[in-house]
């Protein structure tokens, strides 16, 4: 085992969110909606050394796997990350992100006036650009706020 897996002590049961960028694994835990009040073991390993990133930040969610639409919101900020999904201490899934054309009913439209945060039974869609993502309804752009308006 290498000195970078040591630092990654292990979980019996849960979510290892590894390779995401230096510096989100807040907004990942944002995106999660996990802020700690929900009693699940949370370890964050920051600014830890990688070969492929340079510095990688590692979240470890005991007892919770994720949903596909956390995955798709997850990669718009960790574009690399790795989920692994742990049973009984064993990696039984290993899974990359890949950015999804769309992201339909977790995001909240940054512009007030857009139809999706009138009173109206519309569910938001946004656009996955190079960017960021786009508002399918006004043409809102959200870039590095993404993880402010999670809305899951
Ligand atoms: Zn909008």
């Amino acid at each position: 085992m290498s000195e970078h897996e040591l630092r990654v002590s292990k979980i019996r049961n849960g979510t290892v969110i590894d390779h995401v960028e230096g510096g989100q694994a807040l907004n990942v835990l944002a995106i999660l909606g996990i802020d700690g009040s929900e009693g699940l073991g949370v370890s964050i390993g920051m600014n830890v050394p990688s070969d492929r990133l340079g510095r990688k930040d590692v979240v470890k969610v005991e007892d919770r796997e994720l949903s596909q639409s956390e995955v798709d919101v997850l990669s718009l900020i960790a574009p690399e990350a790795t989920i692994n999904i742990i049973r009984e201490f064993e990696v039984v899934e290993k899974n990359r992100v890949t950015r999804p054309e769309t992201v339909v009913g977790v995001l909240s439209c940054p512009n007030r006036n857009c139809i999706t945060n009138a009173d109206e039974p519309v569910e938001t869609r946004f656009d996955v650009i190079d960017s960021g993502v786009r508002c399918d309804y006004c043409s809102a752009v959200l870039r590095s706020d993404i993880a402010a308006h999670i809305d899951v």
